[in-house]
């Protein structure tokens, strides 16, 4: 149905204080809060708001996060797709789909509309593929450009759309008045990793004594979502072992496990590269 494609949340809980680092990619996308908040004192001007931008970086750190805590700062509604939910739709069934999202955010604006895996729809056109779906895909991206062509500078929906393979898309989605602003949001380092790990120990009873420190140089390479699930796994460790406190050995076997399965994912996906 419908609904299940893409839900809007009106509950605003996340903020700004739930992303950990990323200060730059913060600070570029603070400005979209600000236009959403107080759109006159940008378009009473003369200027115009931007209809979208582009979040790009490796797979979790943080793009969905971030633009939840745009719609959470701005108290608006999010409304959300993700491009993979448009792989094997039949035709016409996407385009129809982006046509409903558009007309749902429009008509509680000002919202924002987030699009996970835009490359799932937004590759550029006339590349081959080996599903056959392609035409499919083309209507729904077509659909896309045109909804976002379609609405005027003072509707004040403002489309924020992710991926990790911002090369591949279609030049047409980057033009002015589309996606014309990139933000980056990279892996975290040493220092940004121990802000996440106090983002996500806010809610661990733990040894009082952790050095976070020394987990966030544990952990190279992980992302925000490598992070969350060490903070979940340790404390599920220590709950089974009917401890009271997570300690830095539940942390530990949790980062071991964690860096097992990143390795086994590397083999696998390895031999194809
Ligand atoms: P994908 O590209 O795989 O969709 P993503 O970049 O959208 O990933 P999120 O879905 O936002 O990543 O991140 C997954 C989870 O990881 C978040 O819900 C959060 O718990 C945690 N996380 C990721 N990055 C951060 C961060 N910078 N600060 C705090 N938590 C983070």
């Amino acid at each position: 149905s419908k609904a299940k494609l893409f839900d809007e949340k009106t509950d605003t809980r996340v903020t700004f204080k739930d992303v950990a680092g990323l200060e730059g990619a913060k600070e570029e996308i603070e400005e979209i809060v600000e236009f959403l908040k107080n759109p006159e004192k940008y378009t009473s001007i003369g200027g115009k708001i931007p209809k979208g931008a582009l979040l790009v970086g490796p797979p979790g750190t943080g793009k969905t996060l971030l633009a939840k805590a745009v719609a959470g700062e701005a108290k608006v509604p999010f409304f959300s797709l993700s491009g993979s939910d448009f792989v094997e739709m039949f035709v016409g069934v996407g385009a129809s789909r982006v046509r409903d999202l558009f007309k749902q955010a429009k008509e509680k604006s000002p919202a924002i509309i987030f699009i996970d895996e835009i490359d799932a729809i937004g590759r550029a056109r006339g590349k081959s593929n080996m599903s056959g779906s392609n035409d499919e895909r083309e209507n729904t991206l077509n659909q896309l450009l045109t909804e976002m062509d379609g609405f005027g500078t003072n509707t004040n929906v403002i489309v924020l759309a992710a991926t990790n393979r911002a090369e591949i898309l279609d030049k047409a989605l980057m033009r002015a008045g589309r996606f014309d602003r990139q933000i980056y949001v990279d892996l975290p380092d040493v220092r940004e990793r121990k802000q996440i790990f106090e983002v996500h120990l806010r809610s661990i009873k733990k040894v009082d004594d952790l050095d976070v420190d020394f987990l966030a140089k544990q952990t190279p390479g992980f992302s925000g979502a490598d992070i969350a699930n060490v903070c979940n796994e340790a404390a599920l460790t220590a709950a089974r072992k009917n401890k009271k406190m997570v300690d830095k050995q539940d942390f530990l076997d949790a980062v071991d496990r964690i860096v097992g399965g990143l390795e086994k994912k590397n083999k696998i996906i390895s031999p194809e590269e």
